[in-house]
């Protein structure tokens, strides 16, 4: 590309670089998106660019694929309880080790210098009481985000660092450690931080009528459309606590929230830097 064409490129992103500056974008990132390498390097360029432009961007992330792979690799046996893992003090041991040690940290070190990982353990980030449900379903130690102390997070900014959360919560009523949906500790840093925009990356385009047709994505939605989806049984899954997270993070103040295509490269470039959502947006 000839300077003049990138000189032009750069500066057809100007109005949107000078929306974000200065404001707070919450990325959320795990799943398969998380296992390719190449993919995993267009998020961390895509998340130093907008550092490097003046735009306070924090990276969440889960790792289930990796959380997985090392219980089996030491022989501890997992299950799902309705879609979520069953989290006993064993696995919980895997959870922690991978998501704050290995993830969070190798996360952190690609950021070219900038990168501080921190899990919601460290200045006691997030604070979580076992999740539970309508049926009383016991979950392990799976646990819900009651309070969030953004003190630490917010220090990091100001000092011009990338904080690397890993979405870990220590116990509001008891000194164990507890599991948490990384949509849901993003959706609750991003509101405790009143971001500018929160987006959830995953593995599918965004939020789909049918979740086998693509060109059946919803591009935008009310929070208020929200429920009936669910009943209908439209929104199954990992999507479920995603869009409720989505929904709480709009009803908390944060004004732009999408669920996007983490598979695309750059794809937070993509939303941040054109009109064009490329995913499901909520209002
Ligand atoms: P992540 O690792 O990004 O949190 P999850 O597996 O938890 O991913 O959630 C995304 C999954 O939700 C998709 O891979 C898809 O299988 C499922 N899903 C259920 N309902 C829908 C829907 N209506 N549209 C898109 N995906 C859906
Ligand atoms: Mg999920």
């Amino acid at each position: 590309m000839r300077p003049e064409e990138r000189a032009a490129i750069l500066i057809e992103g100007l109005p949107y670089i000078k929306e974000y500056a200065g404001k707070t974008v919450v990325v959320k990132y795990g799943g398969n998106a998380m296992i390719d390498e190449k993919l995993k390097q267009a998020v961390i360029e895509d998340v130093l660019l907008l550092h490097l432009v003046g735009i306070h961007v924090i990276l969440v992330h889960g790792g289930g694929p990796d959380i997985s792979r090392m219980l089996k690799e030491t022989g501890r046996p997992t299950h799902f309880v309705k879609g979520l893992r069953y989290t006993d003090e064993n696995v919980m041991e895997i959870v922690q080790m991978t998501l704050c040690g290995k993830i969070n940290k190798d996360l952190a070190a690609m950021l070219d210098g900038k990168g501080i990982g921190l899990s919601g353990l460290d200045g006691n980030l997030f604070m979580a009481v076992p999740h539970t449900d309508q049926e009383g379903t016991d979950y392990g130690q799976v646990g819900d985000i009651v309070h969030v102390n953004p003190e630490v997070v917010f220090r990091l900014i100001e000092d011009g660092y990338i904080p690397v959360i890993s979405s870990v919560a220590r116990g509001a009523e008891d000194d164990r450690s507890y599991n948490i949906n990384a949509d849901l500790a993003a959706s609750k840093i991003a509101a405790a931080l009143k971001a500018k925009k929160m987006i959830l990356l995953t593995d599918v385009k965004g939020l789909m009528r049918d979740p086998a047709d693509e060109s059946t994505l919803i591009e935008s939605l009310k929070v208020s459309q929200v429920p009936a989806l669910i009943n209908e049984g439209v929104i199954s899954g990992g999507m479920i606590p995603k869009v409720e997270c989505c929904v709480e993070a709009v009803r908390q103040g944060v004004q732009s929230v999408s669920i996007q295509d983490g598979r695309i490269p750059h794809s937070i470039l993509m939303e941040l830097l054109s009109d064009a959502g490329i995913g499901t947006m909520f209002s």
